[in-house]
């Protein structure tokens, strides 16, 4: 998170702004019509999220609460072109644990929906979505894994359903364009 905040500031420093996050109140807004969204409003900043996160144990670049604080706070720019709001592996432990019942892992896919539909996908994430819908996987299976599966004794790996992919990609491009288009 220390990382984070260096590139909030970062921002407004670029933007000759002060040191403080421009709030834009409309933000919290089109989150809270999202599904699962309107949780967020019940969110009282206990840091149980932070505390039972997976991520954040290993990386304080990462902290949920401190991110969704910033959402009610309206900093829709830090948020929305932050890389941190893809860190989150969907593992739901936070949610479990929540005393006010907010889905986390959803909240951090709602962040990242508008981060596509506003173009701000890191490079990275384009990478590995390109590879999904082109491979069926985040890399190539070639002769080396599948030898090194049979040596582990592990069954060779269905070929990708190109049709399949195909129809994908084409609901993917039809509903989120901005996670295909390369930067
Ligand atoms: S655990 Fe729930 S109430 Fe506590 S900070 Fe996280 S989201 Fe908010
Ligand atoms: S769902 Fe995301 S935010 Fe919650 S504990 Fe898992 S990795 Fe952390």
């Amino acid at each position: 998170m220390i990382e984070f905040v260096t590139f909030v500031l970062e921002v407004n420093s670029a933007l000759d702004l002060p040191d403080k996050i421009r709030p834009d109140h409309s933000f919290m807004e089109e989150v809270l019509k999202e599904p699962e969204g309107e949780k967020l409003r019940y969110c009282f900043n206990c840091g149980t999220c932070t505390a039972s996160c997976v991520v954040s144990w290993h990386t304080e670049n990462y902290r949920p609460r401190m991110i969704l604080h910033l959402v009610s706070l309206g900093a829709r720019e830090a948020i929305l072109k932050s890389k941190e709001i893809w860190l989150c592996a969907t593992c739901n432990t936070c949610g479990e644990r929540c005393p006010q019942g907010v889905n986390i892992a959803e909240a951090m896919n709602v962040l990242r929906r508008l981060a596509i539909k506003y173009n701000y996908v890191p490079s990275s994430i384009r990478s590995l979505a390109s590879s999904i819908l082109k491979l069926g996987r985040i890399y190539e299976v070639d002769d080396f894994v599948e030898e090194e599966r049979q040596d582990l004794g592990l069954p060779t790996l269905a070929s990708t359903d190109k049709k399949f992919m195909g129809k994908l990609t084409k609901k993917v491009a039809l509903k989120l364009p901005n996670l295909l288009t390369s930067d």
